[in-house]
């Protein structure tokens, strides 16, 4: 018999977690499944489920390490159900526990499926707030409901305010909220030169076992192995931290939106899936970068450039989607039904820039913000895929994808399949965007300024008729007028012609 059985998710690999609040080791038992079903509800990535399995299993040895018991399903266990309502309803048969006791999962499906099971057994379930995010769901609530309109600016500015951070007294530090207009720039024909690459983390003895068990289990599934260095502890994720501040960040800002060939990294900081897992806590990685700022060793547009997308855009995020599932999912404003294309599953695209950004995230289970935003959700959003599809693309393939951060990403600022919930304006260019951007386009067999021909680039076609297709809906929007107002001058011969080489795109 235990009196409180503690339930510690995979993505819940927090040392301070208020779960362990309380916990008696005389009558107490932290429980952690690793169940296929998590592997499988979308196809995911081999590298995902590795670097799931891998951190759990040494998040158990800490806790044991500590003096908790740790009741743990491991995946190969012939015993495993394979879902988490069979697994916990075994356990609680077991044990009887009076009480279950969890933090606030990251994903809907997961709570309700908690609370479901909860119910049947007839034990009482205590969600505990997750201290790992800076703002709780209910401030962000509360913050919603002073606003007829969501945006990251506002909240933004509201959360540097809160904590101060980077703040003089009321007012920015510097005197600007954001460097964005300074922070798009791109290599130019010479490159990046040599980028330090990041700190990897050689597979030890359990994050080989587990290599060899996803293997062996889920062989038919998408991505690779060979390349596996990821953090899989708070301590290596501090290290991959301290790697980043000291190499990566005084060019983060500038080249934020820049790509290059064989380049998955560039100077972006690598940490999401540490901090998804909650192996790395948020404030440590802003207060060393606002550490870098104090010691002169990176400028503000990178320091903050870096702050915003942590104390802005992560948080911003999450509020999303609690605000909204479950009826965040179903939405589709731009009516998009098509499939999507099956090179998004191999990489074997003719588009250079797809099979570099796809091929890249098949290798390390990782792209790039501006790859995810602007060459694999861009393509997806101008051919019109049903944003179901893209959504489960995208939290099947990246290391990183937990729902509540992937979906409003794609749905909101990916597909606009939000109708401008989140974000203002859908994020459309044509191929010239890309070209201006990487140095992709240089080895492609398509012409980023050609919309109608055999070589004309996909992109560029696509976008054209994007604006087409909805010309009605974005005519008046106040960001994108000028789009709209440069279709205007296309000829209806231009259009026609057009229009047909979309539709051969999609196969229509
Ligand atoms: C279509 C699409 C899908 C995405 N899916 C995910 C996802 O599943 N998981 C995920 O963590 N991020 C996702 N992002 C956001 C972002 O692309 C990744 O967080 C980032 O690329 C991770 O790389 P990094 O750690 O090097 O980030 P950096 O560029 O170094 O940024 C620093 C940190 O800021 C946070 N961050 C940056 N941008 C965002 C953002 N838009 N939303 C939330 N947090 C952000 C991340 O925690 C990141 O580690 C997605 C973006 C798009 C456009
Ligand atoms: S030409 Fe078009 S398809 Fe080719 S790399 Fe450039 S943007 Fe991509």
């Amino acid at each position: 018999m235990i009196r409180h059985l503690v339930l510690v998710l995979g993505d819940q690999l927090d040392r301070r977690s208020a779960a362990l609040d309380g916990f008696d080791p005389a009558h107490d038992a932290i429980w952690m499944a690793e169940v296929a079903e998590e592997a499988t509800h979308v196809w995911s990535h081999k590298a995902r489920i590795a670097i799931f399995l891998s951190a759990m299993r040494h998040h158990r040895d800490w806790l044991r390490q500590q003096g908790y018991t740790v009741l743990y399903r491991a995946l190969d266990d012939p015993q495993n159900g394979g879902s988490f309502a069979t697994e916990l309803t075994r356990a609680v048969r077991q044990y009887q526990p009076r009480k279950l006791i969890v933090v606030e999962p990251g994903e809907w499906r997961v709570l309700q499926s908690l609370k479901q099971t909860a119910q049947q057994l007839g034990v009482p379930l205590e969600i505990r707030p997750d201290r790992h995010f800076l703002i709780s769901i209910e401030d962000f609530r509360r913050h919603a409901a002073q606003r007829k309109q969501l945006r990251l600016e506002f909240f933004y500015r509201e959360m540097r305010q809160r904590t101060g951070i980077l703040m003089e007294g009321k007012q920015p530090l510097g005197g600007a909220w954001n460097y964005d207009a300074e922070n798009r720039r791109s290599f130019g024909k010479s490159g990046p030169g040599i980028v330090p690459r990041p700190i990897g983390f050689a597979p030890d003895a359990i994050t080989q076992e587990v290599i060899r068990l996803v293997e062996a289990r889920f062989p038919s599934h998408p991505g690779s192995l060979r390349d596996f260095d990821w953090a899989v502890t708070p301590e290596d994720a501090e290290r991959a931290l301290d790697d980043f501040i000291e190499n990566r960040l005084p060019l983060f800002g500038p080249y934020q939106d820049a790509m290059w060939t064989g380049e998955p990294y560039l100077y972006h900081s690598r940490l999401s899936s540490a901090m998804n897992l909650k192996l790395l806590d948020p404030r440590l990685a802003i207060q060393k970068a606002v550490d870098a700022l104090v010691q002169k060793h990176a400028p503000l547009q990178s320091v903050e450039g870096f702050v915003r997308q942590i104390l802005g855009w992560r948080e911003y995020v999450r509020g999303v989607y609690w605000l909204h599932m479950p009826e965040y999912l179903e939405r589709n404003a731009l009516n998009a039904h098509a499939n999507l294309p099956a090179f998004y599953w191999t990489g074997d695209a003719e588009m250079n820039c797809l099979r570099e950004v796809i091929g890249q995230t098949l290798r390390y289970g990782f792209a790039h913000h501006i790859q995810r935003l602007m060459v694999t959700g861009l393509y997806a959003l101008l051919l019109g895929v049903a944003p179901k599809q893209v959504h489960q693309w995208y939290l099947a393939i990246y290391v990183d994808a937990v729902e509540w951060v992937e979906l409003p990403n794609v749905y909101g600022m990916s597909q606009f399949a939000d109708g401008g919930l989140m974000a203002s304006k859908p994020y459309i260019a044509s191929g010239k965007y890309i070209q201006r951007m990487s140095n992709y386009c240089a080895g492609c067999r398509y012409k980023p300024d050609k919309a109608v021909g055999a070589d004309a680039c996909p992109f560029t076609t696509l976008y054209w008729d994007f604006l087409m297709r909805h010309e009605a809906t974005f005519e008046n929007h106040p960001r994108l007028g000028q789009q709209v107002r440069n279709l205007r001058r296309l000829s209806d011969a231009e259009r026609a012609a057009i229009r047909r080489q979309a539709a051969q795109l999609r196969g229509d």
